[in-house]
């Protein structure tokens, strides 16, 4: 079964070189939510530097789902760039305290979009960091595709496929869906960060 744990003593300068695809399944933590994951792939490399190790990589997948305005089952992949630093022993809370600014500073320099996380042990589980990624990069709109057209509100026809006749002002298939996809587009709190 592939794994995203890595003994410290398997982390050789200059790096660890890492490519493992592990069913979205097989990283989805008890109880959370279920996706329609497929596999997911991380690549990168894992380096020792000081007290931390630095993983650079991409996190990449997709996910099967319903597109929002027709319902026809679409797959939408998704990749995400990732630099994460490991650090043993670090205190129990995420991130990098506000605070600790000048402390962490030489240590985090080229780590623009970074995450500091702590860790014990003898080995880095990427696995938990990297179900935190897939959540965040899941599209949380699945298109079939930019122009879709959507169904119809009065017959349900998808218009992508036929021209059902119905006297409906469509203008640009955003609200044809009824439902949760519809709700998505009057909640502003609930799109994602990379919708408009
Ligand atoms: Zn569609
Ligand atoms: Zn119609």
């Amino acid at each position: 079964m592939a794994t995203l744990q890595f003994p410290l003593a398997s982390i050789e300068e200059p790096s660890l070189p890492i490519d493992v695809t592990i069913p979205g399944e097989q990283l989805r933590p008890e109880g959370a939510k279920e996706f329609p994951l497929g596999p997911i792939t991380v690549t990168g490399t894992l380096a020792p530097s000081d007290n931390e190790y630095i993983f650079y990589g991409t996190v990449s997948g997709s996910i099967k789902a319903p597109c929002d305005r027709c319902l026809v089952d679409t797959e939408q992949g998704f990749t995400s760039d990732v630099t994460w630093a490991f650090v043993h022993g670090a205190p129990g809370h995420h991130g990098v305290a506000a605070d600790e600014e000048d402390a962490d500073d030489e240590d985090l320099d080229d780590l623009d979009d970074g995450s500091v996380i702590p860790f014990e042990g003898h080995a880095i589980d990427l696995l938990p960091t990297v179900w935190e990624e897939v959540v965040l990069a899941v599209p949380s709109k699945v298109l079939c595709s930019e122009e879709c057209k959507g169904l119809c509100p009065k017959c349900g026809a998808n218009l992508n496929r036929e021209q059902c006749g119905c006297d409906v002002a469509m203008d640009d298939g955003r609200f044809s869906n009824k439902g949760l996809a519809g709700l998505k587009d009057m909640l502003p709190k609930l799109k994602g960060p990379l919708e408009e």
